[in-house]
């Protein structure tokens, strides 16, 4: 019986057409190959890449100097140097990254009880040389000011699970 049924399975390649059958299936699926640059996939809006310093509406600086991100940088990748103003608040003089040493970890961003440091899906930058890759306070203003709509756009997509 069992001989039977591999000489019809062989006398009509039923194997042989199944594979085929798959090849066709496969062959008429829509393609996942993704031409990029042109075409991009969708981020996530917990995309981890290029630091962010942000301000309030009004200019002002969200960061009010507690070190928590620089205390909590596995990589000691963040550098930061304060100063009192004459109303009593601090302001850093220095907000340093090293984005040779950082490892995309969220940390800093996660510590920041004023959501000042955070990490922007922009992951299309690069340095030639590797001081290209330190980035100053200037710097990471520049790029908040730069980003704000899609910073605010990703954190409000994600604050019922923060
Ligand atoms: S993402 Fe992680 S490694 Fe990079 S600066 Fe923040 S805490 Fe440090
Ligand atoms: S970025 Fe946030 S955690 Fe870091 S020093 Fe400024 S306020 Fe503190």
């Amino acid at each position: 019986m069992i001989s039977f049924k591999k000489f019809i399975k062989t006398f009509f390649l039923t194997e042989l057409l199944k594979g085929l059958a798959l090849t066709w299936k496969v062959m008429l699926r829509p393609k996942p190959t993704i031409f990029y640059p042109e075409e991009k996939t969708p981020i996530s809006p917990r995309f981890r890449a290029l630091h962010a310093l942000r301000r309030y509406p009004n200019g002002e600086e969200r960061c009010i100097g507690c070190k928590l991100c620089e205390a909590i940088c596995p990589a000691v990748a963040i550098t930061i140097d304060i100063h009192e103003r004459d109303d009593g608040t601090r302001r850093t003089t220095r907000y340093d990254i090293d984005l040779t040493k950082c490892i995309f970890c969220g940390f800093c961003e996660e510590a920041c009880p004023v959501d000042a440091i955070v990490e922007t899906p922009i992951h299309e930058y690069h340095g030639e040389k590797r001081g290209d890759l330190f980035y100053t306070k200037e710097m990471l203003l520049a790029i908040g000011d730069k980003y704000e709509g899609i910073i605010a756009k990703a954190k409000e997509a994600d604050h019922k699970y923060r």
